[in-house]
């Protein structure tokens, strides 16, 4: 039967006893396919992915530039001018309006590509049996016939029949509605089962929420249950950002206010008894001007650009409203194994009933060092110590691999904590090969977070069966006999004073049992356990975290830690790295659920460490901290942080430790789960912010400018300065070529060093608008001055505003310059550091001299060629807005100086 497998010929994999599946795909549960049954399945079945949907052809990118407001408006204003008689206008108008179409199609093809890109970083990693060896494959890989090896936070890739499973329970609401997580078996059930009920199957796009299992894949790709579902549908747009809608009612408002003047700019121009036709394309094209048109793509290639940076840094955005928020952090409430820690686990210490203390030498992974009891190595290992070594050898799910070669030194498949115990268990002498077979594992009650504990029952020589525990030392003594009530006390003791020295303090116990009943869970334990001893394990402080807490502390971020461990332990690493001073408090979860809402809030400034916390604590911090008004990023592996991730500001979910629940409800995921990384993400969400502010600033100071040289004109009795086609050239062209590109400016420097973004911060702000009142009036100044004195020796009015046309459009190439950074001197490398803006300023450049020097532009933009060296006293003019800007940056700088 194995190998005539066919799609339509699948059996009824729910219905069908484990051993007939094991038949069908003459599969050994535990060696999982060997190569050549994977090459066969392979070529059949192909990748386990569901097909994308194809990305948005350029045309219909074209084609939507012209779904906008603003091209209405120009499509009447060509009208008009065909109506007046002006189709050489109108030819421009409708060629202004191509361009912007080219140029918006270019951005936003741009824009969508990146984010393409992006999207394809996150890839589901999955555990399988292959070849008799464990493997992590990406899902793609997959084929049916792999045997899965799934645990709690775990998402399920492909669709699965149970072989094994323990404790197992699945979260099935996204393919079947059900919000309760299901537990699951391997018993098959009958044929007429509906999907939510077939409790031996796991099916892709699911989550395992507890328990552990190993499950062999029966369907990939589109011939899962979900790829059924999905077939071909859309991927569903993401929902805008905040400050994309801030950035849209923004847009409509100065769009309000361009209507406004358009009336003002027709009223004062019929007042004037200027040519009505000249003064209406004069006034539309104005009104054009004011609309930021460049702003919606401005805003999606900055979140664009921000998302590549943070991928390149390790963080991977998951939503894009998670940038912006990034930038606005105000805290940063931080797990410590792995993200401030190394997760680099080695037990040094050892703790005995009766007081023995041991220390153990040697550090990493290296099975190398001894055992030795006040400073004298053991000569061989007593029987209490060796006890204890083997619960913790037993009691464990990692392995220990030795070095592949000399490079890379010994590793740990599994949890590091456990990791380091196998270490230690092999120095205590331990034949570790060999136990698992010797004493084999017959049932389990897996670690979970909420407990704290974890236990196994095992066949052993000596007695027909033991219950091996491990634990937080509360916890596991919470379980052992009160015979002994002063020895517990002792242990208790030990166990602080080792969590005083940064110690992650294990404790172990032993139960004489016949029965581990996994149902009953660990109450059943209660009272027959018999402690064994503790070990601590050094967990080294990741050195780069001190140096980005300070950066927080400079940038107005305060970091709080939220640990699973000891509040010493927990508080003696955050001291260490800075991250608790002198009066910070440390609070436990018990003492957590003992303070009401109002004392939580008003202690929340003075805690810097949150110890023994339950996931579901973590909920209520972020919850209590959002209340005070403070903006939380959260990090998060396990399954039950997912709450807390999802309600956080910014939930962080670790790339390495994290599981898939945690990964989906996060909004980032971070690549290397190190504390560093997240510091990195808020700096570039801040540097997206800043870039988008030069955008605005830009656009608003330019078109006001022109605006202010208009009305100065009809105010003051002069002719129109600009034609109707100059003033579109200058809004869609010149500005249009260099705008967008603002948004791809390196970050400034001091980001680090200013106050968290407020969330309501205007986006025209007086810092903004302080250097518009300085911008627009010179920019305003200079053309209408030259506009002035050119007119007044009486020169021919083309000439004129040929001139005039030419000295705004570099008073806006001076003016990028100066939007580039609001402290920085645009005279350094600056420019040549964005290539991007170099680019568009060449480009804008090139076509005026074609609108001044091509004789057909001539004629079209009413336009004449300008001798050459009369361009130098106009550059020399224009260039006067770049000159105010630096003289007041100079201040700036000179002020901050003086102030640090
Ligand atoms: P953080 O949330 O900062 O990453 P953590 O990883 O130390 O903290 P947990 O993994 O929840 O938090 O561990 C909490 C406690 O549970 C530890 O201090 C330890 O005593 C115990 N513990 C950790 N791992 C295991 C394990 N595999 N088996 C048994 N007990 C464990």
């Amino acid at each position: 039967m194995a190998g005539t497998l066919s799609d339509n010929s699948d059996p009824l994999w729910h219905a069908l006893p484990v051993e007939q599946l094991q038949e069908h795909f003459a599969l050994d549960p535990l060696r999982g396919l060997d190569a050549d049954a994977q090459r066969r399945a392979w070529a059949r079945h192909g990748p386990n992915t569901l097909p994308e949907p194809a990305p948005k052809p350029l045309w219909r990118i074209f084609v939507r530039q012209f779904k906008s407001p603003l091209i209405y408006i120009l499509f009447i204003a060509a009208l008009l001018a065909v109506a007046l008689g002006h189709h050489g206008d109108a030819g421009v108008i409708l060629a202004v309006v191509l361009a912007n179409a080219l140029i918006g199609s270019f951005q936003e093809g741009r824009a969508e590509r990146s984010m393409a890109a992006l999207r394809k970083l996150a890839t589901l990693r999955v555990r399988v049996l292959r070849d008799g060896a464990e493997r992590v494959l990406e899902a793609r890989e997959l084929v049916p016939g792999d045997v899965m090896l799934l645990g709690a936070g775990d998402a399920v890739a492909a669709d699965a029949r149970l072989i094994d499973a323990a404790q197992l329970q699945a979260a099935e609401a996204a393919l079947t509605g059900e919000s309760v997580p299901v537990s699951k078996s391997v018993l098959p059930v009958p044929e007429a089962t509906g999907l939510a009920d077939r409790h031996c199957m796991l099916y892709s796009g699911t989550y395992i929420t507890a328990g552990r299992a190993r499950a062999v894949v029966v369907a990939t790709g589109v011939h899962t249950e979900v790829g059924r579902i999905a077939g071909l549908t859309e991927r569903a747009e993401e929902p805008k950002t905040p400050l994309e809608l801030r950035l849209e009612q923004f847009g409509r408002a100065l769009v309000a206010a361009a209507l406004g003047l358009f009336a003002l700019v027709l009223l004062l121009g019929l007042w004037r008894e200027l040519p009505l036709s000249e003064v209406l394309m004069v006034a539309i094209s104005q009104m054009v001007s004011m609309v930021p048109e460049g702003l919606p793509v401005a805003m999606t290639i900055a979140l664009a650009v921000g998302m590549q940076r943070m991928a390149e840094r390790g963080a991977i955005i998951r939503r894009l409203s998670a940038v912006e928020t990034l930038g606005s952090t105000t805290v940063i409430c931080s797990d410590k194994t792995g993200t401030l820690t190394r997760n680099e686990m080695t037990a040094v210490a050892l703790w005995l009933p009766g007081g023995r203390e041991l220390a153990v030498g040697g550090i990493g992974y290296a099975p190398e060092g001894r055992l030795s009891e006040g400073g004298k190595p053991l000569e061989s290992v007593d029987e209490n110590t060796r006890t204890l070594c083997l619960a913790a050898a037993l009691c464990n799910d990692a392995q220990l691999l030795p070095p592949e070669d000399e490079r890379v030194g010994w590793s740990v498949l599994g949890d590091p904590t456990e990791g380091a115990l196998l270490v230690l268990a092999r120095k205590a002498g331990l034949p570790l090969d060999t136990l698992r077979m010797t004493a084999p594992r017959e049932s389990e009650l897996p670690f979970d977070s909420d407990t704290k504990l974890m236990a196994t029952r095992h066949r052993m020589d000596d007695a027909p069966r033991r219950v091996w525990i491990k634990g937080a030392p509360e916890a596991v003594l919470s379980l052992c006999a009160a015979d002994g009530h002063a020895a517990l006390q002792a242990a208790r003791d030990a166990a602080e004073t080792m969590a005083t020295r940064a110690l992650r303090v294990l404790a172990f116990a032993t139960v004489d049992a016949d029965e581990l009943d996994p149902s009953a869970g660990f109450e059943a334990l209660a009272g027959r356990a018999r402690l064994l001893g503790l070990v601590g394990q050094i967990d080294p402080p990741r050195e780069e975290v001190k140096l980005s807490v300070a950066e927080c502390r400079a940038a107005g971020i305060r970091p709080i830690m939220v640990t699973g461990d000891h509040k010493l332990t927990g508080l003696a690493i955050a001291r260490e790295l800075g991250i608790a001073r002198d009066e910070a408090r440390a609070v436990d979860g018990h003492e957590l659920e003992r303070m009401g809402e109002g004392e939580l809030r008003d202690a929340l400034p003075h805690i810097a460490v949150f110890a023994r916390v339950q996931p579901a604590q973590k909920l209520r911090i972020v919850e209590a901290l959002q209340a005070r008004g403070e903006v939380v990023a959260m990090t998060g592996d396990g399954v039950n942080d997912a709450p807390a991730l999802a309600r956080a500001d910014a939930g962080v979910a670790m790339g390495v430790t994290g599981t898939e629940v945690a990964k989906n409800a996060a909004k980032i995921v971070i690549s290397d789960d190190n504390f560093a990384t997240i510091v990195g993400a808020v700096e570039e969400g801040r540097v997206v912010y800043g870039n988008l502010k030069k955008v605005i600033l830009y656009l608003f100071a330019t078109s006001m400018a022109a605006l202010l040289v208009l009305l100065t004109a009809l105010l003051a009795g002069y002719p129109l300065p600009l034609a109707a086609v100059q003033i579109l050239w200058i809004n869609i062209i010149t500005e249009g070529t260099v705008t967008v590109n603002l948004v791809m400016e390196a970050p400034d420097g001091d980001e680090m060093r200013r106050h968290p973004i407020r969330r309501d911060d205007p986006l025209l702000g007086r810092d903004l608008l302080a250097r518009v009142a300085l911008m627009t009036p010179t920019i305003a100044a200079v053309t209408f001055g030259w506009f002035a004195w050119r007119l007044s020796l009486g020169l021919p009015e083309m000439l004129v505003r040929t001139e005039t046309f030419t000295v705004l459009a570099m008073c806006c190439w001076f003016n990028v310059l100066n939007c580039q950074s609001a402290t920085a001197s645009a005279l350094g490398p600056r420019l040549l550091r964005n290539r991007w803006l170099a680019i568009g300023l060449s480009l804008s450049i090139a076509l005026q001299a074609a609108v001044l020097y091509v004789p057909a532009m001539n004629a079209l933009f009413h336009t004449v060629p300008l001798p050459l060296e009369s361009l130098l006293p106009l550059l020399a003019l224009a260039s006067l807005v770049l000159w105010v800007e630096e003289v007041r940056k100079l201040w700036v700088r000179r002020a901050r100086g003086s102030a640090a």
